[in-house]
């Protein structure tokens, strides 16, 4: 009997975990049922960040810092065709920093259009491991796969260890780590929303449906699955509340209620729900199936709103893993990589006394930032050109980066050493 009870537990919990294409949370309310640790991590980081928005009542989100996140993307592989290219990683940063800042075109009703929010969050692949090495900011890791049938899920987290055929995280207070990998079929992917455990914070995503390029999902076009997971990692729920009335909240106020998610279509004049939050007096807006935190296909997303800006800004102001990303020193490697396999470089003399020079197999010019192991700038060489000495003879004595941008779109970060 008991092992009858225990098998379908298992199965109820296989089956709620696999059965959508994003598993946040009802891996979230595995956690809070079964993981004293996490319920206790997840709802002091929520009174945090409740307490951060009602000292901040008049916050609207418009506010002033820039955020940029240090990324590690963990490609874990069973074949060719998963071990993913740089351009494709490097199209899905591309689609997260036209997102976070509002700069994607969408057709929105007006409505909908003025409620549109620039998260002021930006996202860049780490220059610096944890060891304080040089990286691109790109795990590979060949696996036999994940433990249910060879794929990976959220049972049992496999993607996030070594030892289950994945990858451990980076210091989840200084990354926002990013594991690639080929989910159970059906699920796209999922996330671990504020306050959860250390060691498995960060998103997962399925192969097929991260970045623009390379072989992806026919739902997924858009590269939106990590918009949408990272919407998670910052605190958000899905826009229907994950109930079948409407009743339940995502908690903001500007976002409609809807009665379930949208079918994974495009249906712009769908209004499940009538009674709307205050927020909307007597206007009976349509459901906003062009929000990331939907369930649309991607090619009709296009916003977050200014609740859910102030909802994502209250746990990274207050939550101190969040807030810990502020100060994160792990750099960005680059802003794209197109090309990047293109372009060789060479760095002589390493270690060096006084002149650094720098040749890359392209005729023109680059910008050279001479990076500590802190992560300040040190020096900012705007036009140097292919071969040119730089005068390095002010630094210490001690190992330094050198960040290489070509075309505003290459970079290489090398690692050197001073004299
Ligand atoms: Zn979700």
């Amino acid at each position: 009997m008991l092992r009858k009870t225990v098998y379908f537990f298992i199965l109820s919990l296989f089956l709620s975990l696999h059965a959508q294409q994003c598993a946040t949370y009802d891996l979230h309310q595995h956690q809070m049922e079964n993981n004293s640790q996490y319920q206790d991590g997840f709802l002091q980081s929520e009174n945090l960040a409740r307490q951060w928005r009602a000292e901040h009542p008049a916050d609207d989100g418009e506010r002033a810092l820039l955020l940029t996140i240090p990324v590690v993307v963990h490609v874990l592989y069973k074949d060719a065709a998963q071990n993913i290219s740089d351009a494709q990683i490097a199209s899905q940063i591309d689609v997260l920093n036209r997102d976070y800042r509002a700069l994607n075109i969408t057709y929105l009703p007006p409505y909908f259009d003025s409620l549109k929010a620039d998260i002021e969050i930006e996202f860049c692949l780490a220059s610096v491991d944890p060891l304080g090495n040089p990286t691109n900011g790109i795990t590979r890791t060949s696996t036999a796969g994940g433990q249910i049938l060879g794929y990976f899920s959220p049972l049992g987290e496999d993607a996030k260890f070594d030892s289950l055929g994945g990858k451990n995280a980076w210091p989840t207070d200084e990354y926002l780590n990013l594991w690639v990998c080929d989910l159970f079929p059906g699920l796209l992917g999922y996330a671990q929303f504020p306050g959860g455990i250390a060691n498995t914070d960060g998103v997962v995503l399925t192969t097929t449906s991260f970045g623009t390029v390379g072989n992806i999902n026919t739902l997924t076009p858009g590269g939106r699955t990590a918009v949408h997971e990272i919407g998670h990692w910052l605190g958000l729920r899905h826009i229907w509340g994950d109930d079948n009335n409407c009743t339940g909240s995502d908690s903001i106020a500007d976002t409609p209620n809807h009665t379930v998610s949208s079918q994974q279509d495009c249906n712009i004049n769908i209004n499940t729900c009538a009674n709307e939050d205050p927020f909307w007096g007597l206007f009976d807006p349509t459901d906003m199936v062009q929000n990331y935190m939907d369930y649309s296909n991607d090619t009709c997303m296009g916003m977050f709103s200014k609740g859910q800006k102030q909802r994502m800004h209250s746990f990274l102001y207050g939550d101190p893993n969040r807030n810990a990303l502020f100060t994160s020193n792990k750099g960005c490697s680059y802003v794209g990589m197109e090309n990047m396999e293109d372009v060789l470089f060479s760095i002589y003399p390493n270690p060096t006394l006084d002149v650094l020079n720098i040749k890359w197999n392209k005729n023109e010019n680059a910008r050279v930032r001479i990076i500590n192991l802190s992560g300040e700038v040190l020096a900012d060489y705007l036009q140097v050109e292919p071969g040119e000495g730089m005068d390095v003879s002010m630094l210490s004595p001690g190992i330094y980066f050198a960040e290489i941008y070509v075309s505003n779109k290459t970079v290489k970060t090398i690692k050197f050493i001073k004299i």
